[in-house]
């Protein structure tokens, strides 16, 4: 990816009123989190359809634990890569209204970010269907095998959104107002191709907002009107995208 590429976007950023940012599974990959979709993935051991129905959850939980087991082992062991660090870093220069994101493994708020809107959820936190206790995942117990319960009894969920759940309302209508004020879109690891997630992009296009996707080759975003493509990943690329917008404003000053 050229120097001259990297200018460009860091200048739409910088002359952006609004920036968000919208991430997907590729921006947790360099953190040793593997896209559950690709090839040897999760979903081809446990099919989502039905391990990740939340009709499965509730006829048997503990069946649909063995998989949440494997989700849990490797989201506890992941830490933020610089892709997250800049994310953080430009919302701490005012570059960057917040991340929106479709990840559960809290690592833009371990890096630092403090506006994500979290789309799917967050597998950090559990919650009980029954008595509608929360728990943050380091106060719970977890033994292979056996999948962690509240107080009351019953066996705790991730507080992650299932086939066959809404998203979280408030972040539904956050990121719908984020997209239509953004005058800059950063599409971060993603395709952006699930709904509904995938209207986010549309939108900030539709009014007039340009889209700056940072993925590893092409994607269906890619050959769009107004979608400048960073071919990179977001480890690579968002570091040096930073370093740039911090550079034009220290010139601007
Ligand atoms: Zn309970």
């Amino acid at each position: 990816m050229t120097d001259n590429a990297i200018r460009e976007a860091a200048e739409l950023i910088f002359r952006a009123r609004s920036t968000v940012a919208l991430s997907g599974a590729g921006i947790s990959v360099d953190s040793g989190i593997p896209d559950f979709r690709s090839p040897g993935g999760l979903w081809e051991r446990f099919d989502p359809m039905d391990y990740a129905h939340i009709s499965s959850f509730m006829e048997n939980p503990a069946r649909v634990w063995r998989m949440l087991d494997e989700i849990h082992d490797v989201v506890l062991k992941a830490k933020p890569n610089p892709g997250h660090q800049a994310l953080a870093e430009l919302e701490a220069m005012g570059r960057l209204d917040a991340v929106i994101t479709q990840n559960i493994d809290n690592l833009h708020q371990e890096a630092g970010s403090k506006q994500v809107i979290e789309f799917h959820g967050n597998s950090k936190r559990l919650v009980c269907l029954s008595c509608l206790f929360s728990y943050p995942s380091e106060k719970v117990t977890f033994k292979p095998g056996k999948p962690p319960r509240c107080v009351c009894g019953a066996i705790l969920k991730p507080d992650i959104v299932f086939f066959g759940e809404a998203i979280p309302p408030f972040a539904y209508h956050r990121a719908l107002e984020l997209a239509g004020h953004a005058e800059a879109m950063l599409v971060v690891g993603t395709s952006a191709q699930v709904a509904p997630s995938n209207m986010l992009p549309g939108i900030t296009r539709a009014n007039g907002g340009t889209i700056i996707e940072v993925n590893v080759g092409s994607t269906s975003l890619t050959a769009m009107p107004n979608v400048f493509h960073l071919n990179g990943s977001a480890s690579e690329m968002l570091p040096r995208l930073v370093r740039e917008v911090r550079r034009i404003a220290a010139e601007g000053a």
